[in-house]
């Protein structure tokens, strides 16, 4: 006897031809797994079930992938998008006062809201992120999460323009704040990574290509390919980062990603909203994963 019985409704496998559409078909659950799924008589055909959904008329599919959200910032719906510039006006100065109280607030917001929308697997960039992986490990949802990593110190931004640098010009880098945070996400790594059979996965975040040196990016590669996971990476979202790596490695941020070996199946590059299509195709034949 299974658990749980789904049958009647169309499924989509995501296997075989033209996405694994079967009509008329049922899954079967046992505890936490699915057991059997495909024509309705041959799963009905493993015995009764304890509980069975009638999805007659409706689509049964695998959960959705929102491979990246800041969680926490569902604070700021309704807020931040008002104002403009969004980022330097809005969300940066309200999310500055949230802490470990208010954080996981905003995660829990996102989560209900996304499996209410049929997503299941999250990938959460954001922090602080123990805080957050409790919540999302106790929603039940699957989750894929990093922490930031950058030699980006915004403390020492009154130095920096008193030795002449203005918004949008690069940011100098500095290389202990580097450090600091590449540690940081290799402890949350070595707390997190695999718990409950794998439902958590911890990856590793370097911020973007404008705020990480060459030699920087190429260490967290290293380390997550030591551990076998994979990076999350924000990819040509802003003006200001291809004019950085213009400045700094004379190519825009995707040809230089591109030129050092990050692009690659293991990197999951988002947004790309300032990448021409000559740098999208770039990425799209690299086999990163793209989310935009
Ligand atoms: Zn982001």
């Amino acid at each position: 006897m299974v658990d749980t019985l789904i049958t009647g409704g169309h499924l989509l496998t995501m296997q075989g031809d033209g996405a694994g559409f079967v009509e008329n078909g049922a899954v079967a659950i046992e505890g936490r797994r699915i057991v059997a799924v495909g024509p309705r008589e041959k799963v009905e055909a493993l015995g009764p079930a304890r509980r069975t959904i009638d999805a007659t008329g409706k689509l049964v599919m695998p959960g959705l992938i929102d491979a990246h959200t800041h969680s926490h910032s569902d604070l700021g719906r309704g807020w931040a998008q008002e104002v403009q510039p969004w980022m330097a006006s809005s969300y940066g100065p309200l999310m500055r006062h949230a802490d470990e109280r208010d954080s996981p607030i905003g995660t829990m917001l996102m989560l209900m809201e996304g499996v209410a929308n049929g997503t299941t697997t999250f990938g959460d960039y954001d922090r602080p992120m123990d805080a957050l992986l409790a919540v999302h490990e106790q929603f039940g949802n699957r989750a894929v999460v990093c922490e930031n990593i950058s030699e980006l110190n915004w403390d020492k931004r009154e130095e920096w323009v008193a030795q002449g640098w203005k918004p949008g010009d690069p940011t100098p880098l500095d290389p202990e704040t580097g450090e600091r945070t590449l540690a940081t996400a290799l402890a949350l790594y070595d707390r997190w990574h695999g718990r409950d059979e794998g439902r958590l996965r911890v990856i590793l975040g370097p911020h973007a290509p404008d705020f990480l040196s060459k030699e920087m990016l190429l260490r967290v590669q290293e380390e997550a390919r030591k551990r076998n996971t994979l990076m999350h990476l924000h990819v040509a979202q802003d003006p200001r980062e291809n004019n950085a790596t213009l400045q700094r490695y004379g190519l825009r941020a995707i040809p230089f990603l591109d030129s050092i070996g990050l692009l690659a199946p293991d990197l999951i590059a988002v947004h790309l909203c300032f990448a021409e299509p000559n740098e999208v195709e770039m990425v799209v034949r690299s086999l990163s994963l793209i989310h935009i």
